[in-house]
């Protein structure tokens, strides 16, 4: 069997992009989509300054040089084929993608973040989705090759076409290590990936699963960017209280991190308006920006 004829073509689009992040986690439902798009929307906004616009509203045309000066594009690839819930997160159900003679675009949030997702190719959000591994591995291989992640931005005319347009590049996978995990692997192994975050909550048995993301990381020459606790204690609206929901409450992800040698990106509480924010499908860290979650979202990027 000779090399893949696709791979050039993958080189090519993924030239454009010059951070290529997995978001992995051991087990489902720790947050990982939540997270993936909350932390997309905070590198677009953090770095277009539109978390610092209300503290600047008197105009200062400085300023607003800095913050384009300072603009970065995200794109958001969701590769959690069997369980997408990007396009939704995102504010972006019953959205489709189109094609143009350079293959397909991706959907547009904001001016610079853009995903694209199976989901958008879905007649409807109640769709199952159920492939066997090539065909996710199929899937995956078009959403690299096939997609225009750089459709509407704009090019200066002395941008030679394969300068990186894109910032940063988030990809959520499917809980676990997967055929999804490997197709990606494989396929972004010439063009290079950043690395991975890691995502679990404070409980025990998510932080054993993590130890085989550490280990197929480590297995795949994927570096490891770090782990990230969600879902680290609650305090409660009300009573302003704080609760520990899991058991032990936190502190296992940085034990982790230090008897590893890895870095520890930091905690982010579970607060209800998170859920709420991927349920309206807007911009958790522009609707809250002094809450404790949106400082840790920051912190994460501070970090990466
Ligand atoms: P995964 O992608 O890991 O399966 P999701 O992102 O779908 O998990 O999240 C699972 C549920 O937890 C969702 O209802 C989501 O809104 C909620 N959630 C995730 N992170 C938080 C958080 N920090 N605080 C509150 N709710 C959260």
């Amino acid at each position: 069997k000779g090399p893949d004829p696709d791979l050039p073509l993958i080189k090519e689009r993924m030239a454009r992009i010059k951070h290529k992040i997995l978001i992995m986690s051991g087990k489902g439902g720790v947050g990982k989509s939540t997270f993936t798009a909350q932390l997309g929307w905070a590198f677009s906004s953090r770095f277009s300054g539109h978390l610092d616009a209300a503290t600047e509203e008197d105009g200062k045309h400085a300023g607003e040089e800095e913050e384009e000066e300072m603009e970065k594009q995200v794109a958001i690839m969701d590769i959690d084929i069997c369980g997408p819930s990007i396009p939704t997160i995102l504010g972006l159900a019953g959205q489709s993608i189109h094609s143009t003679s350079q293959g397909w675009s991706p959907v547009y949030v904001s001016d610079n973040l853009c995903a694209m997702s199976i989901g958008f190719l879905l007649p409807s959000a109640s769709s199952a989705v159920i492939w066997r591994g090539p065909k996710k591995n199929g899937l995956i291989k078009q959403f690299l090759k096939d997609v225009d992640w750089t459709a509407g931005l704009e090019e200066e005319d002395s941008t030679p076409s394969s300068e990186p347009l894109i910032d940063y590049m988030l990809i959520d996978t499917p809980p676990g290590t997967s055929d999804e995990h490997l197709s990606i692997v494989s396929y972004l192994k010439e063009s290079g990936i950043t690395g991975a975050i890691l995502l679990t909550t404070p409980q025990e048995v998510s932080l054993q699963d993590v130890r085989k993301e550490i280990s197929f990381c480590r297995k795949m020459n994927v570096p490891i960017l770090g782990i990230v606790e969600n879902m680290a204690g609650f305090v409660c609206p009300s009573c302003t209280g704080y609760s520990e929901i899991f058991y032990p409450s936190t502190g296992g992800a940085k034990a982790l991190c230090e008897e590893l040698g890895l870095n520890f990106l930091g905690s982010i509480p579970l607060d209800p308006r998170i859920g709420k924010s991927c349920d309206l499908g807007v911009s958790f860290t522009d609707e809250y920006p002094d809450s404790p979650a949106t400082k840790a979202y920051l912190d994460v990027i501070e970090s990466v």
